[in-house]
Parts: structure tokens; sequence; C-alpha cells
């Protein structure tokens, strides 16, 4: 009988069968608390009201368009309603299906407006598993190992870990911004560099915010040497962080050239997209990218549902109080164990790191303490280029009672798993 294949590695021993707001439900009726959300996808909970009824209207309308076949409207209306929550200016857009897929659009965008080959990007970023993502990806060699040749002309710059590096936050951008400089001198030339790509707040590579000032910094160079600046904020995005946008977060002037968005974009629906100013779209070659499901009409239904439920329910301002109330528990289990160094993040969007006494990262224990509190029935991510962080990315509907009940089993998982 045909299988999965063994490259999938399930994080938990569930299968499920429904999901319901903050739950899913296993065959046997067991409830889980959901904080994964799909990998912070499920942004507005799983099977919303108001997204499967969009997406019933639309299925039985219309399924596929195929937009370089025709046009359709779901596509149109929401090209038009994400005005009301991109950046000023970045009114173009391409859509495709995936992060990796959108990262990759991004990249070919930023080449053909530049005519430069090489990206630099930054220590502990992931941006997805295609070929070309993957050479992007340094949140953990695991990413990497035995696919290559990868694509050339990538550098790497340095990203304001200041936990890692023991550095306050300032300390640590400047560390990053002056180890930038020098891979601009060393390695990738300004004009040979079409594109910083970097992700605010770090996923994969350990739920990392960057601190202030950094990306201001890389929009000071980007302006300077004519480099096209991406941000991918497709896990960190759409809500999640309490701001509508990661980047919101920096004080300075940090309005990225291309702005990537997936995920909780559509609420479980595979579509992903860039956004950039028309001036910067207007010089790809016509013709010269697209897809066959990109912008499919389903997807943007269920995403046009998406934006109408994070609006009238006010989940960016939920995302916030209630990943207020999280990272307050989360602090005080960190207080009372040695083994959680850090407790960091951004609203719905926080990590436990485990270190052992004499500071090495501690994967052991963090995935004890996942396992524990899957059995516990808490569903939960592991992240960090060691993988010695614990995540929480719950649905941005998510309520302070559901966080309590999160917190209490998480306090539970971490006394069984610390040794
Ligand atoms: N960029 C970031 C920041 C991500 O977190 C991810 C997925 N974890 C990707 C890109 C790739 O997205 P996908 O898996 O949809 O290709």
């Amino acid at each position: 009988m045909p299988r999965l294949s063994p490259v999938l590695k399930q994080a938990t021993p569930v299968t499920a069968v429904r999901g319901e707001g903050l739950y899913l439900y296993d065959a046997a009726g067991r409830r889980h608390l959901d904080f994964t959300s799909g990998v912070g996808v499920t942004s507005t909970g799983h099977c919303h009201p108001r997204v499967v009824e969009a997406v019933r209207e639309q299925a039985g309308r219309l399924i596929h368009g195929q937009y370089t076949t025709v046009l359709h409207e779901p596509l149109l209306t929401l090209t038009e309603r994400l005005g009301e929550v991109l950046p000023e200016g970045l009114d173009t857009l391409f859509y495709a299906n995936s992060g990796s897929e959108a990262v990759e659009a991004a990249l070919r965008l930023a080449r053909q407006a530049t005519g430069r080959p090489n990206a630099v990007v930054f220590d502990g970023g992931f941006h997805g598993r295609t070929i070309g993502a993957a050479s992007l990806t340094t949140a953990g060699s695991r990413f990497r190992a035995r696919t290559g040749p990868l694509m050339p002309g990538v550098a790497v710059a340095p990203f304001p870990h200041a936990f890692d590096l023991g550095l306050d936050g300032p300390a640590a951008v400047e560390h990053a911004l002056q180890g930038l400089d020098r891979v601009l001198a060393t390695t990738s030339a300004p004009d040979e560099t079409a594109a910083f790509i970097v992700e605010p707040v770090l996923g994969e590579g350990g739920y990392v915010p960057a601190p202030d000032g950094f990306l201001a910094g890389l929009r000071e160079r980007a302006d300077r040497y004519g480099i096209v600046l991406v941000l991918d904020e497709v896990q960190c995005g759409f809500g999640r962080t309490g701001r509508f946008w990661a980047h919101e977060y920096e004080t300075g002037a940090a309005t990225p050239d291309i702005l990537v968005t997936a995920k909780g974009l559509a609420s479980g629906f595979p579509l992903s997209a860039i956004a950039a100013r028309a001036d910067l779209m207007s010089l790809a070659r016509p013709g010269s990218h697209g897809g066959t499901y990109g912008g499919n009409a389903v997807a943007c239904s269920a995403a046009l549902a998406t934006l109408d439920v994070i609006r009238d329910e006010k989940l960016v301002a939920n995302a916030a109080e209630q990943g207020a109330r999280l990272a307050r528990g989360l602090h005080t289990v960190a207080e009372r164990t040695p083994a959680v160094a850090d407790v960091r993040g951004r609203g719905l969007m926080l990590g436990s790191e485990f270190r052992r006494p004499d500071g090495s990262p501690d994967p052991d224990t963090a995935g004890r303490a996942q396992q524990a509190a899957a059995e516990l029935g808490l569903l939960l991510l592991t992240c960090g280029v060691w993988g010695n962080t614990v995540r929480m990315i719950p649905a941005l509907t998510v309520t302070g009672d559901q966080i309590d009940e999160a917190l209490a089993l998480w306090s539970k998982a971490v006394a069984a798993s610390v040794r």
C-alpha cells in the first residue's frame, strides 16, 4: 500500500479529522489545543464560519480562472482590498501559491529590475524549500543538506541576534550592520547586489525580532546603493505580531521595496503574494513569470473573508493583547525554570529558548517539552538554528481563557521535561 514519504517529519502524533477555532479533533474525538496554526496559517482559527461560507459560495461559482488566461472577480477584488492593509505605495501585486514561490518571484523581480545577480541574506533566515529559496535559507543546515548544488550568488550577512550575541538591541544592530558593510566590501559588491532579503522576525530561525534600527539600517543602505529591500513577512506578517506588518515595529524608515506575504493571508488556502511599487514591478518583463494556480479564485475568496474577519473582529489588536498575556505567562514559567534561558517574540509569535547550565543549546529538553505538551493536548512546534526553541503561534482569534489553558498545560509540560 502506498505510504507518505518519510521526508515528512510530523511534529505531533495527531491525525486531524476536524478543526474548529483553536481546536483540532482526532478520530477518537480527542480535542487538541492548536498553538501551531498549521505553521501560522490558520490566522482566523480553523474553519472560521465566514471563511467556510465564502469558499463554499465561490466554489459553486468559479474554482479556477488562471490569471494568465482570464481574470476573475475574486482576484481583482482582493487586489483592491489589499490596498487597505499594504504599506503606502506598494500597490502592484503578483500572486503565487506558497511562500517559497513568492520569495523566488521577489528575487526574480529584483534581478530583472536591477540587472544585478546577487542576493544578501541574513544569518538564521528561512525563505523556503525550493532550490532557489533554500539557497537563501540559513536557518539550519538541515534545510540545505545534500540537495546541492544550491544557487550561486548568495552572500550571508549577520542578523542582530541580541540574545545569542549577549548584546543589547542597539549593540546587536551595530554588530550586524557592520557585518553587512563588510559583506558588501568583501563578497558581494553593491553594484552586483540585487536584493537584501530579510525576515523582520526570524521564524524558523528561532523567533528572533530584529531590534529597532536594523531594518532602518538596511533601508538606508538599500537607498544608498540602489539595492532592492525585500521583507519576507510570510510568517510574521498579516497581524501575527500585533501590528499588521512586523516591520511596523521599526521606528525608522523601513518600508520595503518588495513585501512578501503568504500563510495567514488566506486562512489555510494556498495563496501568496508579493507587493511592490508600480515603477519597480513594471521593470519585470511581461510574460517572464507566472504560474498555473497563482491567485486561485477560491483561495482569493478565502483571503477576502480573512481580511473581513481580521477587520471586524479586531484581530490585530487581539494579537497584541493576547500576545502580551501569553508573554507574561511564558516569562513566569521561565523565571522558575533555569533551562528556559530566553522568552522572546512579538504579539502571538513567541518562543521559549532552552539552554543547558553551561549555556549550550538544549534541543533535547525543548523536544521533550514539546512532546509532553502534545500528550497533554497542547500542540506546539520547535524552531531555532539548533531546534532548541519552542514556539507558540496560535490563531489571532485566541481568547484569554485559551491562553490561560495553554499556559497551564505548558507549565506542566515543562515541569515534566526538565531533568
Ligand atoms: N518564508 C518564511 C519566513 C517562512 O516562514 C516560510 C515557511 N515556513 C517560507 C518563506 C516558505 O513558505 P512555504 O512553505 O509556503 O513555501
